[in-house]
């Protein structure tokens, strides 16, 4: 299903609950195939996971849209039988579920009322293996405000991901780097993903 290749596009940082995840180039390529460019494009989603390479980092990886999600120009329902499909095969390959992304018809993309009663029905759906996910949400602009991501707390507290260019380059044969140590990076606010 996913192809686990640990290349950083970049990073989103949430300094107040000491998560940083590197979004792998998969999750990356799928976001820029399914911008909602069209004035009459219809929203598009999949789900988000994680999976922790050997120095202790977290990556996330995307599933692309399904053909039997349904959706309007603003508006995304994930399919949830593919949704359980997607959940049961990464968790036999090693990877756990932490949220799930979809596209909007704007150049900036601002969580709505609607995302955030979606956040909530999702985490309800996933309770035990998911309390507080993760929303990316694909915009038009390609400057790196165009994808953002937020990390849903409580139904009043959606935090927004920093966006931040890797530091060092990567370097493919070591997985993803060695700049950011397993001791100093992503503990306590991602206690709901578990390595296997
Ligand atoms: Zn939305």
């Amino acid at each position: 299903m996913i192809e686990v290749e640990y290349r950083c596009a970049w990073q989103w940082h949430w300094p107040e609950l000491n998560i940083l995840f590197n979004v792998s180039k998969q999750a990356n390529n799928i976001f820029q195939a399914n911008r909602q460019l069209g004035r009459r494009a219809h929203e598009c989603g999949g789900q988000l996971f994680v999976s922790i390479d050997n120095d202790g980092e977290f990556w996330m990886f995307a599933t692309p849209p399904h053909t039997l999600d349904k959706c309007g120009s603003t508006w995304l329902e994930l399919d949830a039988s593919r949704c359980k499909a997607e959940i049961i095969e990464a968790n036999v390959a090693g990877f756990r579920l932490v949220g799930y992304w979809h596209t909007h018809p704007q150049e900036v993309p601002a969580l709505s009322s609607r995302d955030i009663a979606s956040l909530a029905t999702f985490s309800e759906r996933n309770k035990g293996i998911l309390e507080k996910p993760v929303a990316v949400i694909v915009g038009r602009s390609s400057n790196s405000e165009g994808i953002r991501a937020w990390s849903h707390q409580s139904p009043r507290s959606q935090i927004l991901a920093v966006h931040e260019t890797k530091a060092l380059a990567e370097n493919s044969d070591n997985r993803g780097g060695k700049d950011h140590k397993a001791s100093d990076g992503p503990s306590s606010g991602l206690a709901n993903v578990q390595r296997s």
